[in-house]
């Protein structure tokens, strides 16, 4: 895909991205706003997402993100959707559904095929970020703003270059990217490591009450509604807690869900790849990639853990049983 040949002719340009942002969800969205802003100087090009978390205000123009879904046009003639499928939009599917022409730029693997009517989705890159370094075609008009947002994107997705996502093409992106001069050491201490005093505290109670189950290969933790008051958190303060989860020793899935409602929790799933946890989520209406994905699900804490339970025996079973 080639996205100013895309989208040259289109006097509206919408851009969003996945509810609840992420790292990645953040810098593929204002990195493909802050090029097509330069490179379609005629056009309108909004950029609509949920808030982003204030870590992500050293990225250029973040403050002009539309978190109020008020679009410029009441048709976009085009509308890309970034790092999930359209159902993941919130408010912005209906922007991307009456769009003339629907873009659609994402590596999950739970969208292999796509949801526009032009798809770049390659579920092995490292992150949507690296595919819009690859969908732009004039490299020399990439700026130093562009290239941040570009690389924040990268290093949420790939934990810093940890993750088994990450490619020789994954570091040839970042290589070129930093060569844009920014401060890239710092951005990954203030966006990536860097934990509020809360965060750490949270942190350090879903560790404390974590449980082991299946003979140590499982490991969940959980934290309700009245804890994230009692600590005045929000979601984003808890994020990283399902990857420490995983790096206890001998873990092959670790769950960690936090209340989103009276019966509702939002799960996050990590694995080591032996268990496939795009399908654990896939099953339960979710999706994600094989060592992380992510659901929505209702019942008690108890009923989840065991509903998920069945779900991660029988991909265990499965891979033992190869
Ligand atoms: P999370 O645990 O929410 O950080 O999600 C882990 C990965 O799964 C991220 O790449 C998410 O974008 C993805 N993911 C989370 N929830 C869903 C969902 N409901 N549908 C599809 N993908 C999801
Ligand atoms: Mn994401
Ligand atoms: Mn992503």
């Amino acid at each position: 895909m080639k996205i100013f040949e895309e989208v040259k002719d289109a006097k509206t340009i919408g851009i969003s991205g996945h509810i609840r942002p992420d790292g990645d969800c953040v810098g593929s969205v204002m990195g493909l706003y802050l090029y097509l802003k330069k490179v379609c100087p005629e056009a309108q090009v909004q950029a609509m997402i949920e808030k982003p978390a204030d870590i992500f205000s050293c990225i250029r123009g973040v403050e002009e993100i539309s978190s109020d879904f008020k679009p410029v046009a009441e048709v976009f003639d085009v509308y890309i959707a970034l790092d999930a499928e359209k159902s993941r939009l919130g408010e912005a599917e209906k922007f991307f559904d009456s769009a003339k022409k629907k873009i659609n730029i994402d590596h999950h693997i739970s969208n292999a095929s796509g949801c526009g009517d032009v798809n770049y989705v390659v579920p092995t890159a490292s992150s949507t970020s690296e595919l819009i370094y690859d969908v732009i075609e004039d490299k020399s008009r990439i700026d130093e703003d562009i290239a941040k947002a570009l690389y924040i994107g990268i290093i949420h997705d790939t934990g810093v270059f940890q993750y088994s996502n990450t490619s020789p093409k994954t570091l040839k992106t970042a290589a070129e990217l930093i060569s844009y001069g920014f401060d890239f050491p710092e951005i990954i201490d203030k966006t990536f490591y860097e934990k509020t005093y809360i965060q750490n505290q949270i942190l350090g109670r879903a560790l404390l009450e974590s449980i082991l189950f299946m003979d140590g290969r499982c490991i969940v933790s959980m934290i309700d509604k009245k804890t994230m008051a009692f600590y005045n958190a929000v979601p984003h303060d808890l994020d990283g807690i399902v990857s420490q989860l995983r790096s206890t020793k001998g873990v092959e899935c670790a769950i960690f869900m936090y209340q989103t409602g009276n019966m509702e929790y939002k799960v996050s799933l990590r694995s080591n790849g032996v268990v496939n946890v795009s399908e654990v989520a896939a099953f339960f209406g979710g999706g994600g990639h094989v060592k992380a994905a992510g659901v929505t699900m209702q019942g008690t804490f108890y009923d989840i853990v065991n509903n998920l339970s069945a779900q991660i025996e029988k991909q265990l079973k499965k891979t033992e049983g190869n």
